[in-house]
């Protein structure tokens, strides 16, 4: 069984002016987990992921990342970005770079891979996402589906320990879908440990270990898919999961 801790949130608050965003989150995952994190639109999941890759700062609380409290003012957050890697609902690829020079800029850039080692690399993970035809190609020749896949891919080149992915498929036509998570599908089975917030509930479902369901800033919930589903405790889980489902 895993027990190493990849990442604790412990009391965590954020308020955007008045706004109060995020509201004392206590959350734990283990290494190899896939927690689906749900909600309504507005209820905080995309700042809990954003304050978990530090690219919002939290007002307070404690984020241990593989039992390291990060600390935003003195630790160097590239390195811990280097370990907690994120795919965005909007792909976020350069447009002016190919797919092949969106995979190696980060490994040669931040981390100080050699060039021809990056490009190895990131062949092989282009191959691993089905797109090993795509590397001199540059992003606005592609699909929406495979430009999320190369966002993936992208992700992965830096060998990151956790994967964050904020609605990676919400920004797809809905036959692109399918090979976008069939890719995390894969990632999971290989062990990643993954924070996936999303609205396929046949994923969550199928491939996370816990479901956390978010509303107005708080976790109301937390279970298995089998619990969660099936069995939900909170009458706002009930409501989200008629409303939704
Ligand atoms: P979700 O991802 O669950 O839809 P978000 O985390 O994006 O929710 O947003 C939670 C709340 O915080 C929303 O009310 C949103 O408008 C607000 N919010 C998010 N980012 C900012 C920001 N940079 N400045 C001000 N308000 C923000
Ligand atoms: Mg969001």
């Amino acid at each position: 069984m895993d027990t190493k801790e990849m990442i604790k949130i412990k009391q965590l608050n954020k308020s955007f002016g008045d706004l109060h965003v995020l509201k004392n989150i206590d959350m734990t995952v283990y290494e190899s987990d896939v927690v689906c994190l749900i909600g309504s639109s507005g209820s905080g999941k995309s700042t809990l992921l954003r304050c978990l890759n530090f690219l919002e700062r939290k007002d307070n609380g404690h984020i241990i990342i593989e039992g390291n409290e990060v600390n935003p003012r003195t630790d160097d957050l590239n390195k811990i970005r280097e370990k907690v890697g994120m795919v965005f609902q909007n792909f976020n690829l350069f447009p002016h770079k190919t797919v092949l020079e969106n995979i190696i800029e980060a490994p040669i850039m931040v981390k100080g891979v050699g060039k021809e080692k990056a490009i190895i690399k990131a062949k092989q993970l282009l191959k691993k996402v089905g797109l090993e035809d795509k590397s001199d190609v540059y992003p606005s020749k592609l699909s929406g589906g495979q430009k999320q896949r190369v966002a993936i891919a992208r992700a992965l080149a830096m060998e990151p320990d956790i994967m964050l992915f904020d609605e990676p498929t919400s920004a797809l036509d809905p036959e692109l879908v399918g090979e976008v998570l069939t890719t995390m599908k894969d990632l999971a089975e290989e062990g990643m440990t993954m924070v996936v917030v999303t609205h396929e509930m046949g994923f969550a479902r199928e491939v996370a270990d816990w479901i956390v369901y978010m509303h107005d800033g708080k976790i109301i919930e937390r279970g298995t898919p089998e619990q969660f589903f099936n069995h939900p405790k909170e009458e706002r889980t009930r409501e989200f999961l008629t409303a939704t489902m």
